[in-house]
């Protein structure tokens, strides 16, 4: 099998030599492990985290590891009960063609009639839990709300923006150029988007919502997690879901902002950060909720699909620079 292994740690951006691309023989199954065959590979902005040595939320790859990815897989051959060869699963494994399992933090991934396995697995296996639990379990808005998402066009924003519609919010998205925010508006049902690459983010929000911002759904930090706190209501609930600037960073860089924490305190406002993996065994009922959505059209998603394993890096790469429309995924294998 082709496999990729972190080679060398980037001081910044994922660099020529930071993975490398090995083949290699696998071994015979021992009893309660399966062979599976990967289709899908999630790219998650949280990969490049796991490269580095600041303080993390699990244990980081480390150089020599495999790199690993969310990834959806067909049992190929299986000498554990818990996975019939022919049934699909997705969980953490390598990025790689093929891997070897023991079952353990992987779940039985059933087909769900009616929707095509990338844009099930590109929703409901990372983006849209995330979605969903920022912003109803942690952000709480009340119908009538105002809601600011950061990163609004990605995977997870161009979700927490429909999500927040349906429960009678006014949404305002932030994204990074005129096709993105034409998208916001057009396809993701947002009701106005703030090109943060051309336009006076601060000066914006204030003149969208003239009373201040109920739930500011935090995708970037830095300069964003700024004009966010700068315009929030009284009692208003800050959502740290991501802080995607500050991911190419070194332990003990000096990372920028934000500079408006006293917000926190003049606006007596709830700042709460979490973390999708603690929500695991909750992800039947998401799952459920989102693929409704998805089946009703109430859900509108894009995925960018990358082609091949060899191609992995670059796709991962996307997200960093904002190159990536939608929900990036690589195809390693045929559905
Ligand atoms: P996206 O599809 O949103 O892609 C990332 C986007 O971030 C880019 O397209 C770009 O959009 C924007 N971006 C990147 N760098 C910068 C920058 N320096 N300044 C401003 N914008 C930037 O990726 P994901 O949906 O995978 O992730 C979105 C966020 O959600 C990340 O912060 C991620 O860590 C977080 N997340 C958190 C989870 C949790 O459990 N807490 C789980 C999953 C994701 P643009 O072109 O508009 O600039």
């Amino acid at each position: 099998t082709r496999r990729w292994y972190f080679n060398k740690r980037p001081t910044r951006s994922i660099e020529d030599d930071t993975f490398e691309l090995r083949e290699q023989t696998l071994p015979p199954l021992a009893e309660g492990e399966l062979l599976l065959r990967s289709i899908y590979l999630s790219m998650d902005a949280t990969n490049r985290l796991w490269l580095g040595d600041w303080d993390l939320y699990m244990d980081p790859v480390l150089p020599g590891e495999p790199m690993k990815g969310f990834t959806l897989c067909e049992v190929v051959a299986s000498r554990n009960s818990a996975f019939a060869v022919g049934s699909l699963a997705a969980g953490l494994a390598p990025w790689s063609d093929y891997s070897i399992s023991d079952g353990s933090g992987l779940m039985p991934v059933p087909r769900i009639p009616g929707l095509a396995l990338a844009d099930a697995f590109g929703v409901l296996a990372v983006a849209g839990p995330t979605a969903l639990v920022g912003l109803m379990e942690i952000g709480r808005p009340q119908p009538g709300a105002t809601v600011v998402v950061t990163a609004a066009a990605g995977a997870v924003g161009m979700l927490v923006g429909q999500i927040a519609k349906i429960h009678g919010c006014k949404t305002i998205g932030i994204a990074g150029g005129p096709d993105k925010c034409a998208a916001l508006v057009e396809r993701f049902g947002y009701d106005h988007a703030i090109d943060y690459k051309r336009e006076d983010v601060v000066a914006r929000l204030r003149a969208l919502a003239p009373d201040g911002v109920d739930v500011h759904f935090e995708n970037v930090g830095g300069e964003m997690l700024d004009a966010g706190l700068t315009v929030m209501k009284n009692f208003g609930s800050v959502v740290i879901c991501g802080l995607i600037s500050t991911y190419n960073s070194t332990a003990g860089d000096r990372i920028p902002g934000p500079y408006m924490f006293r917000n926190v305190i003049m606006r007596r406002l709830r700042v709460e950060g979490f973390v999708i993996l603690d929500y695991l065994d909750r992800y039947p009922q998401y799952q459920a909720q989102l693929a409704g959505w998805m089946l009703e059209g109430k859900l509108r998603y894009r995925l960018d699909v990358t082609d091949g394993l060899d191609n992995a890096v670059g796709a991962l790469k996307m997200l960093y620079t904002g190159a990536n429309n939608g929900k990036v995924l690589v195809q390693i294998g045929s559905e």
